[in-house]
């Protein structure tokens, strides 16, 4: 592996996607404590990035605290999150019909957004329990009325013990084919997610790396963001699907764990580099 194809001394700001990077289901990956802790020690800022909109910042901090990380709320970025900044941004003040779990309506809440399940200015879908032939009719008919169609995210599928589950780009398709309308994603890999992010981390793209397990989310995101990419093999991509793209990653780690290791052979190439210049400015006759 080139030790310098990301000079990790220079990097300030981290954002990490989670599942298949931080954790898969209710385990927490190999060298994910050692990467936090790393972050602490060479103070990074770190931003852990979902496109789940299912959970509120304080349940994902509750969640990785019983695997056994303690991190704490502010770190956590759901698409949820994402979609209440786009709405507050766009049209303060409005009303939505919103079908989602807590980490949704939470946040649409938090951004001053109420719920309206007559006419709502816009029908907002996450994913999760309430979502029934119902609901989808109500906010069918909502769309044709004149709602604006959001999405939280784009992801097709979900894992589940036994197989996937439909996630939120499948569940709001049956709203776009009947209504004709096409909905607008908020969630990764839209740059707007990734931007916020790096605000959120007070960080410029360049000192700035997006660690993902999925190419046409975390990776594209992160280059059309302009940061440096990697992406990591401990999650749902195989180097063959990373072979199929276009665009490629800085760097492909088999996990998290990697990265304080390469950051410590940087760190004895330097230390050996300034030796050499050293006893060669030394030795090297006065003028
Ligand atoms: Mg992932």
């Amino acid at each position: 592996m080139d030790l310098n194809t990301i000079d990790f001394s220079k990097k300030q700001g981290f954002i990490c996607d989670m599942d298949g990077v931080i954790y898969h289901g209710n385990m927490l990956l190999p060298g994910v404590k050692e990467f936090v802790a790393w972050l602490r020690k060479e103070n990074k800022r770190f931003l852990f990035l979902t496109n789940s909109s299912e959970r509120t910042p304080r349940e994902l901090q509750q969640k990785l605290a019983r695997l056994g990380l303690e991190v704490g709320e502010c770190h956590f970025y759901t698409s949820a999150l994402a979609t209440a900044e786009f709405l507050k941004k766009q049209a303060p003040g409005c009303s939505v019909y919103a079908i989602g779990e807590a980490g949704l309506l939470n946040a649409l809440y938090d951004a001053g957004i109420t719920m309206n399940d007559v006419n709502p200015d816009f029908v907002v879908l996450g994913e999760g329990k309430s979502y029934s032939l119902d609901t989808l009719t109500k906010a069918i008919n909502m769309v044709i009325r004149g709602a604006k169609l959001i999405g939280a995210n784009k992801d097709t599928t979900g894992p589940i013990e036994n197989g996937i589950c439909p996630a939120c780009r499948a569940l709001i398709a049956p709203i776009e084919i009947a209504t004709g309308k096409k909905a607008y994603f908020c969630g990764k890999p839209n740059p707007l997610m990734m931007r916020t992010g790096l605000r959120l981390l007070d960080c410029h793209s360049e000192d700035a790396v997006m660690v993902g397990d999925r190419m046409d989310t975390d990776v594209v995101a992160g280059t059309e963001t302009g940061m440096d990419t990697i992406m990591v093999m401990s999650g749902v991509s195989t180097m063959e699907t990373v072979l199929t793209y276009a665009y490629r990653p800085t760097l492909i780690l088999d996990g998290v764990g990697d990265i304080p290791k390469i950051d410590a052979a940087q760190k004895r190439e330097r230390a050996k580099a300034a030796a050499v210049k050293e006893a060669e400015e030394a030795a090297a006759p006065k003028a």
